[in-house]
Protein backbone atom coordinates (compact mmCIF):
# COMPACT_ATOMS: atom_id res chain seq x y z
CA UNK A 1 0.00 0.00 0.00
CA UNK A 2 2.69 2.65 0.76
CA UNK A 3 5.77 1.74 -1.02
CA UNK A 4 8.96 1.56 0.60
CA UNK A 5 10.94 4.28 -0.97
CA UNK A 6 8.69 7.33 0.04
CA UNK A 7 9.71 9.41 2.16
CA UNK A 8 7.65 8.60 5.59
CA UNK A 9 7.97 12.13 6.41
CA UNK A 10 4.98 13.39 4.26
CA UNK A 11 2.29 10.15 5.62
CA UNK A 12 -0.40 11.91 6.28
CA UNK A 13 -3.37 10.56 8.47
CA UNK A 14 -6.87 11.44 6.87
CA UNK A 15 -9.36 13.41 9.43
CA UNK A 16 -12.91 13.68 7.51
CA UNK A 17 -15.31 15.76 9.69
CA UNK A 18 -18.72 14.28 9.29
CA UNK A 19 -20.59 15.17 12.75
CA UNK A 20 -22.38 18.06 12.08
CA UNK A 21 -26.19 18.04 12.90
CA UNK A 22 -27.15 19.41 8.75
CA UNK A 23 -29.19 22.49 10.56
CA UNK A 24 -28.95 24.59 7.42
CA UNK A 25 -29.41 21.84 5.18
CA UNK A 26 -32.49 20.24 7.04
CA UNK A 27 -30.95 16.18 7.19
CA UNK A 28 -27.75 15.62 7.60
CA UNK A 29 -26.62 16.07 3.53
CA UNK A 30 -22.92 13.83 4.19
CA UNK A 31 -24.64 10.75 4.36
CA UNK A 32 -27.08 11.75 1.75
CA UNK A 33 -26.74 9.17 -1.56
CA UNK A 34 -25.36 11.13 -4.73
CA UNK A 35 -25.74 9.55 -7.93
CA UNK A 36 -26.53 5.91 -6.16
CA UNK A 37 -23.58 6.64 -3.52
CA UNK A 38 -23.59 8.20 -0.29
CA UNK A 39 -21.60 11.65 -0.32
CA UNK A 40 -18.96 9.92 1.90
CA UNK A 41 -18.29 7.44 -0.25
CA UNK A 42 -17.40 10.08 -3.26
CA UNK A 43 -15.33 11.53 -0.44
CA UNK A 44 -13.16 8.82 0.46
CA UNK A 45 -12.05 7.78 -2.56
CA UNK A 46 -9.39 10.03 -3.80
CA UNK A 47 -8.26 9.18 -0.14
CA UNK A 48 -7.75 5.41 -0.93
CA UNK A 49 -6.00 6.52 -3.86
CA UNK A 50 -3.39 8.51 -2.77
CA UNK A 51 -0.30 7.02 -1.87
CA UNK A 52 0.36 9.80 0.66
CA UNK A 53 -2.79 8.73 3.05
CA UNK A 54 -1.42 6.24 5.51
CA UNK A 55 -4.94 5.77 6.68
CA UNK A 56 -8.36 7.65 7.21
CA UNK A 57 -10.74 8.28 10.26
CA UNK A 58 -14.07 9.43 10.16
CA UNK A 59 -15.70 11.54 12.24
CA UNK A 60 -20.01 11.28 12.75
CA UNK A 61 -22.26 11.62 15.40
CA UNK A 62 -22.19 9.54 18.14
CA UNK A 63 -25.29 7.46 17.52
CA UNK A 64 -24.35 6.59 13.66
CA UNK A 65 -20.69 5.12 14.44
CA UNK A 66 -21.76 1.36 13.93
CA UNK A 67 -23.78 2.58 10.66
CA UNK A 68 -21.29 4.46 8.91
CA UNK A 69 -18.59 2.00 9.75
CA UNK A 70 -21.26 -0.48 8.23
CA UNK A 71 -20.83 1.72 4.89
CA UNK A 72 -17.78 2.56 5.10
CA UNK A 73 -16.70 -1.03 4.08
CA UNK A 74 -18.37 -0.82 0.86
CA UNK A 75 -15.43 1.06 -0.21
CA UNK A 76 -11.85 -0.76 -1.62
CA UNK A 77 -10.21 -2.08 1.19
CA UNK A 78 -7.44 -0.35 0.65
CA UNK A 79 -6.47 1.32 3.72
CA UNK A 80 -7.32 1.43 7.27
CA UNK A 81 -10.97 3.56 7.87
CA UNK A 82 -11.72 4.12 11.15
CA UNK A 83 -14.92 5.71 12.74
CA UNK A 84 -15.25 7.84 15.61
CA UNK A 85 -17.39 10.30 17.03
CA UNK A 86 -17.92 14.24 16.96
CA UNK A 87 -17.92 16.64 19.60
CA UNK A 88 -20.36 20.03 19.49
CA UNK A 89 -17.84 22.03 17.19
CA UNK A 90 -16.53 21.33 14.13
CA UNK A 91 -12.78 21.63 15.72
CA UNK A 92 -14.08 18.86 18.42
CA UNK A 93 -14.98 16.82 16.01
CA UNK A 94 -11.08 17.16 13.76
CA UNK A 95 -9.46 16.98 17.46
CA UNK A 96 -11.03 13.70 18.00
CA UNK A 97 -10.23 12.53 14.90
CA UNK A 98 -6.40 13.46 14.61
CA UNK A 99 -6.45 11.40 18.39
CA UNK A 100 -6.52 7.99 17.08
CA UNK A 101 -4.52 8.53 13.91
CA UNK A 102 -1.64 6.08 14.32
CA UNK A 103 2.05 7.09 14.89
CA UNK A 104 3.17 6.91 11.33
CA UNK A 105 1.30 9.91 10.09
CA UNK A 106 3.74 13.12 11.29
CA UNK A 107 0.90 15.19 8.91
CA UNK A 108 -2.79 15.52 8.86
CA UNK A 109 -4.87 15.95 5.70
CA UNK A 110 -8.42 17.44 6.71
CA UNK A 111 -10.75 17.12 4.51
CA UNK A 112 -14.64 18.03 4.72
CA UNK A 113 -17.31 15.58 4.15
CA UNK A 114 -19.97 17.91 2.19
CA UNK A 115 -17.24 18.64 -0.46
CA UNK A 116 -17.39 15.47 -2.82
CA UNK A 117 -15.20 17.38 -5.77
CA UNK A 118 -11.88 16.62 -3.90
CA UNK A 119 -9.43 15.40 -6.38
CA UNK A 120 -6.15 12.92 -5.44
CA UNK A 121 -4.24 16.36 -6.67
CA UNK A 122 -5.37 18.63 -3.81
CA UNK A 123 -4.88 16.04 -1.29
CA UNK A 124 -1.17 15.60 -2.32
CA UNK A 125 -0.38 19.20 -3.20
CA UNK A 126 -1.68 20.26 0.38
CA UNK A 127 0.65 17.33 2.24
CA UNK A 128 3.52 18.31 -0.02
CA UNK A 129 2.74 22.16 0.70
CA UNK A 130 3.63 20.48 4.53
CA UNK A 131 7.56 19.66 3.34
CA UNK A 132 8.10 23.51 3.29
CA UNK A 133 5.25 25.17 5.66
CA UNK A 134 3.30 24.17 8.49
CA UNK A 135 0.32 23.55 6.28
CA UNK A 136 -0.88 24.38 3.17
CA UNK A 137 -4.85 24.72 2.14
CA UNK A 138 -6.91 24.80 -1.21
CA UNK A 139 -8.53 27.83 -1.84
CA UNK A 140 -9.34 30.14 -4.66
CA UNK A 141 -8.99 33.79 -5.22
CA UNK A 142 -12.23 35.73 -4.90
CA UNK A 143 -14.13 36.58 -7.90
CA UNK A 144 -16.49 39.41 -6.55
CA UNK A 145 -15.50 42.59 -5.22
CA UNK A 146 -15.50 42.37 -1.18
CA UNK A 147 -17.04 45.10 1.04
CA UNK A 148 -17.16 45.48 4.84
CA UNK A 149 -20.51 46.28 5.74
CA UNK A 150 -21.64 47.59 9.73
CA UNK A 151 -25.40 47.76 9.71
CA UNK A 152 -26.10 48.08 5.73
CA UNK A 153 -23.81 50.79 5.18
CA UNK A 154 -19.95 50.47 3.26
CA UNK A 155 -17.49 50.53 5.42
CA UNK A 156 -14.69 49.60 3.29
CA UNK A 157 -13.84 48.12 0.24
CA UNK A 158 -10.96 45.23 0.05
CA UNK A 159 -8.13 44.92 -1.80
CA UNK A 160 -9.60 41.45 -4.07
CA UNK A 161 -6.44 40.46 -5.32
CA UNK A 162 -5.65 39.99 -1.77
CA UNK A 163 -8.75 37.81 -0.68
CA UNK A 164 -8.52 33.82 -1.36
CA UNK A 165 -11.81 31.70 -0.11
CA UNK A 166 -10.72 29.04 2.03
CA UNK A 167 -11.83 25.35 1.03
CA UNK A 168 -10.84 21.87 2.42
CA UNK A 169 -8.28 19.87 1.89
CA UNK A 170 -6.22 21.66 4.78
CA UNK A 171 -2.79 19.94 6.07
CA UNK A 172 -0.80 20.54 8.67
CA UNK A 173 2.21 18.90 10.24
CA UNK A 174 0.38 17.23 13.11
CA UNK A 175 2.35 18.87 16.42
CA UNK A 176 1.80 21.58 14.96
CA UNK A 177 -1.61 21.25 14.53
CA UNK A 178 -2.12 19.26 17.78
CA UNK A 179 -0.79 22.74 19.87
CA UNK A 180 -2.81 25.11 17.81
CA UNK A 181 -6.15 22.74 18.93
CA UNK A 182 -5.18 22.69 22.29
CA UNK A 183 -4.26 26.77 22.27
CA UNK A 184 -7.79 27.00 20.78
CA UNK A 185 -9.39 25.26 23.99
CA UNK A 186 -7.13 27.13 26.62
CA UNK A 187 -7.85 30.43 25.01
CA UNK A 188 -11.58 29.61 24.71
CA UNK A 189 -11.22 30.38 20.50
CA UNK A 190 -13.71 28.71 17.89
CA UNK A 191 -12.23 28.51 14.20
CA UNK A 192 -14.10 28.36 11.28
CA UNK A 193 -11.46 26.39 9.90
CA UNK A 194 -8.44 24.64 11.26
CA UNK A 195 -5.94 27.31 9.02
CA UNK A 196 -7.05 29.71 11.72
CA UNK A 197 -6.34 28.07 14.29
CA UNK A 198 -2.50 27.71 13.02
CA UNK A 199 -2.55 31.28 11.83
CA UNK A 200 -3.81 32.78 15.31
CA UNK A 201 -0.37 31.60 16.85
CA UNK A 202 1.79 32.15 14.13
CA UNK A 203 2.61 29.55 11.84
CA UNK A 204 2.94 29.96 8.24
CA UNK A 205 -0.13 28.40 6.07
CA UNK A 206 0.69 28.25 2.31
CA UNK A 207 -2.44 28.29 -0.18
CA UNK A 208 -2.45 25.94 -2.75
CA UNK A 209 -4.70 27.52 -6.09
CA UNK A 210 -7.61 24.96 -5.94
CA UNK A 211 -10.82 25.19 -8.53
CA UNK A 212 -14.45 26.39 -8.04
CA UNK A 213 -15.64 23.05 -8.60
CA UNK A 214 -14.96 21.65 -5.04
CA UNK A 215 -18.13 22.48 -3.21
CA UNK A 216 -19.07 22.46 -0.21
CA UNK A 217 -23.01 21.45 0.05
CA UNK A 218 -24.49 23.74 2.56
CA UNK A 219 -28.26 24.51 1.16
CA UNK A 220 -30.60 22.35 -0.86
CA UNK A 221 -29.70 24.63 -3.70
CA UNK A 222 -26.18 23.27 -3.49
CA UNK A 223 -27.51 19.38 -4.01
CA UNK A 224 -28.49 20.76 -7.92
CA UNK A 225 -25.42 21.80 -8.26
CA UNK A 226 -23.43 19.17 -6.74
CA UNK A 227 -25.42 16.71 -9.16
CA UNK A 228 -24.64 19.45 -12.41
CA UNK A 229 -21.08 18.82 -11.39
CA UNK A 230 -21.23 15.22 -11.29
CA UNK A 231 -22.63 14.56 -14.46
CA UNK A 232 -20.47 16.73 -16.01
CA UNK A 233 -17.14 14.97 -14.47
CA UNK A 234 -18.85 11.20 -14.63
CA UNK A 235 -22.03 11.03 -16.21
O1 LIG B 1 -20.06 23.40 9.92
P1 LIG B 1 -19.13 23.36 8.75
O2 LIG B 1 -19.73 23.97 7.54
O3 LIG B 1 -17.73 23.80 9.02
O4 LIG B 1 -19.05 21.80 8.41
C1 LIG B 1 -18.00 21.27 7.65
C2 LIG B 1 -17.82 19.81 7.99
O5 LIG B 1 -17.59 19.69 9.39
C3 LIG B 1 -19.05 18.97 7.66
O6 LIG B 1 -18.62 17.80 6.99
C4 LIG B 1 -19.65 18.67 9.03
O7 LIG B 1 -20.31 17.40 9.07
C5 LIG B 1 -18.42 18.68 9.93
N1 LIG B 1 -18.71 18.97 11.35
C6 LIG B 1 -18.30 18.06 12.33
N2 LIG B 1 -18.59 18.31 13.66
C7 LIG B 1 -19.29 19.39 14.02
C8 LIG B 1 -19.69 20.33 13.04
C9 LIG B 1 -19.39 20.10 11.70
O8 LIG B 1 -17.68 17.05 12.01
N3 LIG B 1 -19.57 19.56 15.31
Amino acid sequence: MISKGKSKILLAGAVIPAAGKGSRFGEKKQFKLLKGAPLLNHVLMPFLQSDLIYEIVVVVPEEQVQQIERQVRSTPETKNIRVVPGGERRQDSVSNGVKVLSNQCKMVCIHDAVRPFVTKDMINDTIKGCGKYDGAIIATQAQDTIKRVQNLRIKETINRSEIWQAQTPQSFQREKLKEALESADRDGVTGSDEAFLLERIGYYVSVVEGTSDNIKITTPEDWFVAEAIWEERYG
